[in-house]
């Protein structure tokens, strides 16, 4: 079953998601969100999706960058991102932790802000504890593109959307950002679009 996309202007998108108690998790319903969850990011298609995307205020993420993803990608963009396939993972109640203080700056787009882009800096390099979908503990080191879709799940789970963290003049549309910015790497962004 496929899920409405909530957009932006929906509460739901601004309210702190609740955490998952270990049976709250193994209930039919959280299973079924879950698969419903995939199906709908695999649709849009996206590369990551919160819960609350979905109307539901639980602290549940997915995420999945599968290699026609990229191909619209410029392929020394892709380079410079180090953007990679990740497979898909299903996390609840992650816990993220940035690791030093480099950032990269690119654009990125949401599900939520359907239609739009902007550029938003990031740190590089990100630590995550969660659980699976089966309530076993995982956790992960992310670089790159990778640390950036965890960091804007995240902030989903917090009521927080990229447009409050992007560099303002960067806010265009889907259209503008391919015409007028398809090819340009991070130095040329951050100079377009320092304040
Ligand atoms: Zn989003």
């Amino acid at each position: 079953m496929l899920l409405k996309l909530y957009q932006a202007g929906q509460l739901v998108l601004r309210k702190t998601a609740k955490p998952l108690t270990k049976q709250q998790l193994a209930t039919k319903r959280t299973q079924e969100i879950i698969d419903y969850m995939i199906a709908t990011l695999r649709d849009a298609p996206g590369v990551g999706l919160a819960a609350p995307q979905v109307g539901e205020s639980l602290r549940i993420i997915i995420i999945e960058d599968k290699s026609s993803c990229h191909k619209k990608v410029d392929p020394k963009l892709l380079r410079e991102q180090g953007r990679k396939t990740i497979p898909l993972l299903v996390l609840i109640n992650p816990v993220l932790k940035v690791q030093g203080n480099q950032t990269n700056a690119y654009f990125e787009g949401c599900l939520s802000v359907e239609g739009y882009a902007g550029v938003v800096a990031r740190a590089q390099t990100v630590t995550l504890t969660a659980w699976d979908r089966h309530g076993n503990a995982v956790s992960y080191e992310a670089h790159g593109w990778f640390a950036r879709i965890l960091q804007h799940e995240i902030d989903h789970l917090q009521g927080t959307l990229y447009t409050d963290k992007m560099l303002p003049a960067s806010f265009m549309t889907v259209k503008n950002q391919a015409v007028l910015y398809g090819k340009a790497l991070e130095s040329k962004l951050r100079k377009t679009f320092a304040k």
